[in-house]
């Protein structure tokens, strides 16, 4: 029934020389999010709008829905064009439109023409006024409400006639591909995928690594990330994910450090190998799913640990987010059946049972002596032992 979508984005942000940037970027996310999807459609821009024309066969739902991952897009208007004719013809198709698109005929209403094409002999508020009577005369349950309608009827004369009077909305955010590139530490838990996603909703492009400790972590937990990644790549687009065995660091954290600084002295070996890989891809920070006060290691003086390690900068969408919170965006995005599957991970095989809520630096970094003897090797192992796997 439609033929065309077209494509709003704020325009808040698109002053000067940034609007090129920011709608080459959408129109490449757009491109991405529908090469993934069955149909034949061309996506370009026209006056700070962008259209997505399909020809021949294609999916409303599926196409709605790959739209709908984008960010960037504000509204998805799904758009009916007709051939120009006269101006009977224009009301004909506009009658014959509302008795297609619009089910229930019993709404309030308000036309707004638009005459790109000015050779068009009748201008707007003709069309406005004129369209506005045809449509009270063939639906006798229509009323027009000019300050507050529930249907805005668009008409827009150009090349051809564009009508349309549904918006869906988008997600909204940046388009990824104008902000950078951030390194996501991605785990299997809820938090870590809503983390990536956020921050990605800002127009950041994602990698990530994942820390595994085979043989105590399984090849099916080692999935259940790829698989969160590839969740996540629906929105971000493709990630590199960097898959890290961590084993043998959090061995000799294990047999060298004390019991309850187990967790902030990994994760803070954690945080230097993740750094080692977004600096050498050019990332601009690294990302975590952490939130203050949800666990032991997530306190304010354990973030400060955990920071000191690091020269770029920790971004944590979900800081200050509630469990449910987290949990509601999860399911919204198509993480959350994921992360609650059942799979150990390499942080709860190493954990004491009673972690230090509020520790210090300076005994975090004596504690962190006692490895001096093996952690260079370790570490220049962890790095090799790297795969790279794609989640697109
Ligand atoms: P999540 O639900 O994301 O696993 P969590 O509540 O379980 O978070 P922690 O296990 O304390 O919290 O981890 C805090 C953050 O550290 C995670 O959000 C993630 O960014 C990072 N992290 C933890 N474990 C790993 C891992 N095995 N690989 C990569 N990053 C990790
Ligand atoms: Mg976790």
């Amino acid at each position: 029934m439609f033929n065309t979508f077209l494509l709003k984005y704020g325009e808040i942000f698109l002053k000067g020389k940034n609007r090129y940037v920011f709608e080459d970027a959408l129109i490449a996310q757009v491109e991405r999010a529908l090469s993934a999807i069955e149909g034949d459609f061309r996506v370009s821009k026209s006056q700070s709008r962008l259209y997505v024309e399909c020809s021949g066969d294609y999916d409303y739902e599926t196409t709605v829905d790959a739209l709908k991952k984008v960010f960037g897009i504000v509204y998805i208007c799904p758009v009916r064009a007709y051939e120009k004719g006269d101006y009977d013809k224009l009301k004909k198709d506009i009658v014959s439109y509302i008795e297609e698109v619009h089910e229930k005929k019993d709404f309030t209403f308000k036309v707004f023409a638009k005459r790109a094409f000015k050779t068009y002999p009748v201008n707007s508020q003709e069309i406005n006024c004129g369209v506005g009577e045809v449509l009270l005369d063939a639906f006798p349950g229509l009323k027009v409400d000019v300050h507050n309608p529930e249907v805005k009827l668009h008409i827009e004369v150009r090349e051809k006639i564009y009508v349309y009077s549904i918006s869906i909305r988008g997600l909204g955010g940046m388009p990824v591909g104008t902000a950078g590139k951030g390194m996501l530490l991605l785990s299997g838990g809820l938090d870590s995928p809503v983390a990536g996603y956020l921050i990605a909703k800002r127009g950041v492009t994602l990698e990530a690594t994942y820390f595994h400790a085979p043989p105590y972590t399984s090849e099916r937990a080692k999935q259940k990330v790829i698989d969160l990644g590839k969740q996540v790549a629906k929105y971000s687009g493709p990630i590199k994910l960097y898959v890290v065995n961590f084993t043998d660091i959090q061995k000799a954290i294990y047999q060298l450090c004390p019991q309850d600084e187990l967790t902030i002295i990994m994760r803070r070996y954690m945080m230097q190998i993740a750094e080692h890989f977004a600096k050498a891809d050019d990332c601009l920070g690294l990302i975590t799913g952490e939130c203050i006060g949800q666990v032991a290691s997530q306190t304010m003086q354990s973030l400060n640990c955990t920071n000191a390690v690091c020269d770029l900068p920790v971004y944590r969408p979900v800081i200050a987010f509630d469990k449910q919170e987290i949990m509601d965006i999860a399911e919204r995005i198509g993480t959350y059946e994921t992360s609650i599957l059942p799979y150990e991970d390499c942080c709860t095989i190493f954990v004491a049972e009673h972690p230090v809520t509020k520790p210090r630096l300076d005994v975090i970094e004596k504690s962190e002596e006692n490895l001096k003897d093996v952690i260079d090797d370790l570490m220049k192992q962890a790095l090799e032992s790297v795969e790279v796997v794609m989640c697109e």
